[in-house]
């Protein structure tokens, strides 16, 4: 089965999830499936190639999962992208426009070597917020994005238009 079939299989629509209007794409039953999970996982690390990226960042919550399972199966690091206010020492920040009101992200100011190669990694792809903020968050503290890898891009919302040109995969895009 291709991978983006497998996706599709795995993938629940949820309608109005968090508020009327949103259709909510749940990637619990994927992550739930082993063998499903490590085959999304194995078509992440292939599609980048794991020898393009130094370490893996991956955004609170749903993009730790993803995040950590690509950084050991590759034998690198991972630097968890926060929600403000969680990281207990001196950290960089991004604040960006959500739906209704903003969102601010952090990580730890020494979180990468100076010119470290980062993969980053999430769930959904939808308006591309989250991932162009995690970019600005890199680049604050002094890494290089080497690419962005999700699972499902909601191609409607045109994320991409804001990730600067670097590589964007997603294993099922609608
Ligand atoms: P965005 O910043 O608009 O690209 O949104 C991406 C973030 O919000 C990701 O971390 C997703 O987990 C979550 N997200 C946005 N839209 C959806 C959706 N329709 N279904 C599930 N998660 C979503």
């Amino acid at each position: 089965m291709e991978i983006s079939e497998l996706v599709a299989s795995k993938v629940l629509d949820v309608p109005d999830f968090p508020k009327p209007g949103i259709l909510f794409k749940d990637l619990m039953p994927l992550f739930a499936d082993g063998p499903a999970f490590a085959a999304a996982v194995d078509a992440i690390i292939a599609e980048q190639g794991a020898d393009t990226f130094d370490v893996v960042a991956g955004m609170e919550a749903r993009g730790f999962v993803i995040a950590a399972a690509v950084a050991y199966a590759t034998g690198k690091g991972i630097v968890p992208v926060r929600k403000a206010g969680k990281l207990p020492r001196q950290t960089v920040s991004a604040t960006y426009a959500l739906e209704y009101g903003e969102a601010t992200l952090e990580v730890h100011a020494d979180a990468f070597l100076a010119g470290e190669r980062v993969l980053v990694v999430d769930d959904v792809l939808a308006t591309g917020g989250t991932a162009a903020a995690t970019l600005n968050l890199v680049e604050q503290a002094g890494g290089r994005v080497s690419g962005f890898s999700v699972v499902l891009e909601l191609s409607f919302l045109a994320g991409r238009e804001r990730l600067e040109g670097r590589p964007v995969h997603a294993l099922l895009t609608v």
